[in-house]
């Protein structure tokens, strides 16, 4: 079978599932489950792939809503992330039910496919993706290990080839002081608060003298104890974000160091704590462009970045910074319907957004028969992904 001939049959494929498909992302709509609590997503797609004929490992990595699914043996590995979690109060205003059954539809329709073709065709059910790294996770459990390329699309309101996620890193500050009287004593006192204070006139100072494409925001969650005690213990919350991985690092220092100088000028002790960091996405080029002539097949044409609106922060951006990835964003309904909205959950169950199911899915799945059937696109990306880090 030539290349055009497998695109065809993985396209077919995809529309011969597509009702069954459709079904699974409603029903997983109808259910909106929080991250690393999928249980009913992460089944629903497993059952589903076993159903059709391919053995799921579930949980790996002890990651109890994950699963893989493999066809195919030896390199290149292409891995299709499914994602499934939904958001607090809004349900799946992330589009999720529909990127994760299309990377279900695309990953069995590529196996479908490969009659015979060399490599591997991965498919990665990634809880956590609103929140907590669910593919960090993975990352540290080796289900990418020996991936050459990362593919996913994301649901949005436009066709956008590479968008802009933000890297993303969350620091929690505590000022330990020393309580005391604070009118009959206040001399005994050491002010956790007025650390505090200072820390964030610090960061109001550094946010007038950093980049204007970065950002640094928070908040106080635990301000003192009672107005007549000299507070002992205050906390806070912050984040800060960057397009730019390096620089990110940079922001965090400086940031860290505000709260540093302010634990110093009262005589406080600092504990700053640092959560995980969700890093930019680096869209593979050499992959991009095999994904955007897969799409303008299909009728999409994938419009150029919007430096403008950037979408926010996905732990994808990790996956692109250790193996060459794409997240393209696939209109499911019209400018301008924001994400994580009650209007863009409404969107995400509608028959638009199901036609965009079946083109994203077909576009994924035909960018994996390129890489399949193309030595040299795999080579290429790699050269792409060495290079621009
Ligand atoms: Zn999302």
């Amino acid at each position: 079978m030539d290349v055009a001939a497998r695109k065809a049959r993985a396209a077919e494929r995809v529309d011969a599932r597509g009702p069954e498909l459709e079904r699974l992302s409603l029903e997983i709509h109808a259910q909106p489950e929080l991250a690393f609590e999928e249980r009913f997503a992460a089944a629903s797609l497993a059952d589903f792939v076993e159903r059709e004929g391919t053995t799921v490992t579930r949980a790996p990595g002890g990651l109890e809503t994950a699963f893989v699914a493999e066809a195919g043996t030896g390199r290149p590995v292409v891995a299709l992330c499914a994602e499934y979690d939904a958001l607090p109060g809004v349900g799946h205003a992330c589009g999720h039910n529909v990127m994760g059954t299309g990377a279900v539809g695309a990953f069995l329709a590529v196996r479908d496919a490969l009659d015979g073709l060399g490599g591997t065709v991965r498919l990665v059910g990634c809880p956590a993706e609103e929140r907590g790294n669910g593919k960090v996770m993975l990352m540290s459990a080796g289900v990418f290990k020996d991936v050459d390329a990362a593919l996913m699309y994301h649901a949005g309101d436009h066709d956008e080839l590479d968008p802009l996620m933000l890297a993303l890193s969350s620091l929690e500050v505590e000022m330990i002081g020393k309580a005391a009287h604070a009118a009959g004593d206040p001399q005994s006192g050491v002010n956790a608060l007025d650390a505090l204070l200072l820390g964030f006139g610090a960061v109001s100072a550094l946010r007038l003298v950093i980049r204007s494409d970065s950002r640094v925001h928070g908040i106080i969650t635990d301000g003192g104890q009672a107005p007549n005690i000299i507070p002992e213990h205050t906390a806070a919350r912050l984040m800060v974000r960057s397009p730019d991985n390096a620089y990110l690092g940079e922001l965090r220092q400086r940031l860290e160091a505000c709260f540093q100088g302010a634990a110093t000028s009262t005589g406080c002790e600092l504990r700053a704590t640092w959560g995980e960091t969700t890093e930019g996405v680096t869209t593979n080029a050499a992959l991009a462009e095999a994904f955007a002539a897969n799409a303008k097949a299909l009728g999409r044409t994938m419009g150029p970045r919007r430096p403008t609106a950037p979408l926010g922060s996905t732990d994808m951006g990790n996956v692109s910074t250790a193996v060459p990835s794409i997240h393209p964003i696939i209109a499911i309904t019209d400018v301008p319907t924001p994400g994580h909205s009650h209007a863009f959950a409404a969107a995400a169950r509608t028959p638009q957004a199901l036609v965009a199911m079946r083109i994203g899915a077909k576009a994924l799945a035909q960018t994996a028969i390129d890489i399949l059937t193309d030595p040299g696109l795999a080579k290429r990306a790699w050269e792409r992904h060495n290079g621009r880090r």
